[in-house]
């Protein structure tokens, strides 16, 4: 490790920067990571560009109120456009990665047809990505979560699904030795939690990539259809100070995450009118049972178990739990309600319903360059999260809940599976009901045809020489299932596509 890279030398920015190497990848998330740790392993030069922080263990203090300002774009709080939907995104040396609940799956299968199907992508069918998914899933420490890993907020799930004669299995996840803190999101104080931060960046560095953290990339220089140079800004954490850099290489790569990298190519006009359309978000919301017996459920590991029957049909259900003041927020209750379902916090189980969308959004740039997104559910969406609020609430009185409620600004709760026909009055509408993405995709999609997309099969932007897109924008649609494996394994694939086209893009 050289002061070139440490976060030292992020403090001790105190003048403009003139880079230099084969590559640059900006953004160091499960896209970025991976392709500048592989390209760094193949002999390349690597430039790793970071707009969030380099924040390690020593920083993450496992307070709310501080965490989500240090680690999160906006401190946690973008939303949508008309504050509908809450999207969480992570800026930090280890992106969206740092601060996620390190639940693992493969793509499924069908899936990847559709992308090869439909949209014409080469090679990209679960066979053709296997070679990518062993080897990620190998650096990340994958594996499956043991029983007693489990809590009694996971096991809950998993019982009331026997009774029902349904399907429960404990995740697969990226952590090692874990000490079941369930601090995850707030950023793993004991390095347990296998993300980036302690994984591939750490190996890009070993083999020579050097890493700016607090440096966004903001514009392009080209050259024809070759990008020259990136700039930006450099900023001093320590003092605030900022300086600019400038940043050369033959071979670049945008892996801001699916609602930065549009909005990077948008104010820069590269990549076309497609890009920015095609924005999926996995939309998620909630129920939460209320047990006569404490659950405890803040008490390990916030993620155990999940619910694969309506998997096919777009709908998976994960055990989750969250902190009192995300919690809280999710729960759309106000005053004393919101007081009195509070008080019963250790006696509350909760999980999430998450969709395969068919429904598309958009990001856009306002005047100020900052993203502008559009989405909400569509009809199908809906529907899909009133059968899976539906057979969530049923496994939960199975379980034995004594009620069952649901974050909707009607507050309602219900007593008995006879109640649970009143999911489908809901009207799932913005600001209304709580929904959140912490799953990001779509927007700079693959794709054979220039006019339906942004980039080839490997990530190349369509016109461009030398321009890569390496993040969860590539998706052509969403994929149904927790994204980070597929984004990291695809980018290993741009990385192997890169490196065996070595004269094509390094010449
Ligand atoms: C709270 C939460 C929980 C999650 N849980 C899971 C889970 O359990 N399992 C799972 O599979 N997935 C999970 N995810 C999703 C998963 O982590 C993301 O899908 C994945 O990390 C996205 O990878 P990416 O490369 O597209 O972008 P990111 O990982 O978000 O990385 C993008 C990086 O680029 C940087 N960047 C952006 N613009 C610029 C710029 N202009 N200049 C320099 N740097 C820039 C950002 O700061 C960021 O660090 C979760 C996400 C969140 C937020
Ligand atoms: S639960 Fe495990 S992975 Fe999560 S923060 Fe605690 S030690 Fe780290």
């Amino acid at each position: 490790m050289t002061a070139e890279w440490m976060p030292e030398v992020g403090a001790d920015y105190d003048h403009d920067l003139e880079l230099e190497a084969d590559a640059v990848v900006i953004g160091t998330g499960a896209g970025g990571a991976v392709l500048a740790s592989e390209l760094a392993e193949g002999g390349r030069s690597v430039i790793m560009l970071e707009k969030g922080g380099y924040n390690t263990r020593k920083d993450f203090n496992q307070q709310e109120k501080d965490m989500f300002p240090l680690l999160f774009e906006e401190g946690g709080g973008r939303t949508t456009k008309d504050g509908g939907m809450v999207i969480l995104h992570g800026k930090t040396v280890g992106g969206s990665t740092t601060v996620n609940w390190a639940i693992c799956f493969d793509p499924p299968g069908r899936v990847l047809d559709e992308w090869a199907d439909k949209h014409g992508v080469e090679q990209i069918r679960l066979a053709d990505l296997r070679p990518s998914l062993d080897k990620v899933r190998f650096v990340l420490n994958v594996q499956k979560m043991l029983p007693d890993e489990v809590t009694r907020n996971g096991q809950l799930l998993l019982d009331g699904a026997a009774k029902l004669g349904l399907h429960g299995d404990r995740f697969e996840h990226n952590r090692t030795q874990c000490i079941r803190s369930g601090f995850c999101i707030l950023g793993c104080a004991y390095d347990r939690k296998q993300t980036m931060l302690v994984t591939y960046v750490p190996r890009a560095l070993k083999f020579g990539a050097k890493l700016y953290p607090n440096a966004e990339v903001e514009g392009f220089e080209r050259d024809g259809d070759r990008i020259t140079a990136v700039t930006g800004t450099l900023t001093n954490p320590k003092t605030g100070k900022q300086h600019k850099f400038r940043a050369k290489a033959k071979l670049f790569s945008v892996s801001g995450g699916a609602i930065s990298t549009p909005q990077l190519l948008r104010k820069n006009n590269l990549g076309g009118d497609r890009v920015g359309q095609n924005l999926t978000l996995h939309p998620t919301t909630a129920a939460v049972g209320i047990f006569d017996d404490p659950v405890r459920a803040f008490d390990g590991i916030h993620f155990g178990s999940y619910v694969s029957d309506l998997e096919p049909e777009g709908i998976i259900i994960e055990s989750v739990f969250a902190y009192p003041g995300l919690l809280g927020s999710a729960l759309f209750r106000w005053g004393d309600a919101a007081m009195t379902q509070m008080e019963r916090y250790d006696h509350m189980a909760a999980a999430i319903v998450l969709l395969h969308d068919d429904g598309r959004g958009t990001v856009g740039v306002d005047g100020y360059g900052l993203p502008v997104i559009d989405y909400w559910v569509s009809a199908a969406d809906q529907a899909k999260f009133k059968k899976g609020l539906a057979m969530l609430a049923r496994i939960y009185f199975a379980a034995g809940a004594r009620e069952v409620s649901i974050p909707h600004a009607t507050g309602l709760t219900l007593h008995s599976p006879d109640d649970v026909f009143k999911i489908d009055a809901l009207a799932i509408e913005p600001n209304r009901m709580a929904v959140f993405s912490a799953h990001q995709m779509g927007t700079a999609a693959m794709g054979k045809d220039p006019a339906a997309s942004v980039t080839d099969s490997w990530g190349r932007v369509h016109a461009w020489r030398n321009l890569f897109v390496c993040d969860g924008s590539l998706f052509p649609t969403s994929i149904g299932v927790n994204p980070q494996l597929t984004i990291a394994a695809l980018a290993d694939r741009t990385a192997r596509h890169v490196l065996a086209n070595q004269g094509r893009y390094f010449a």
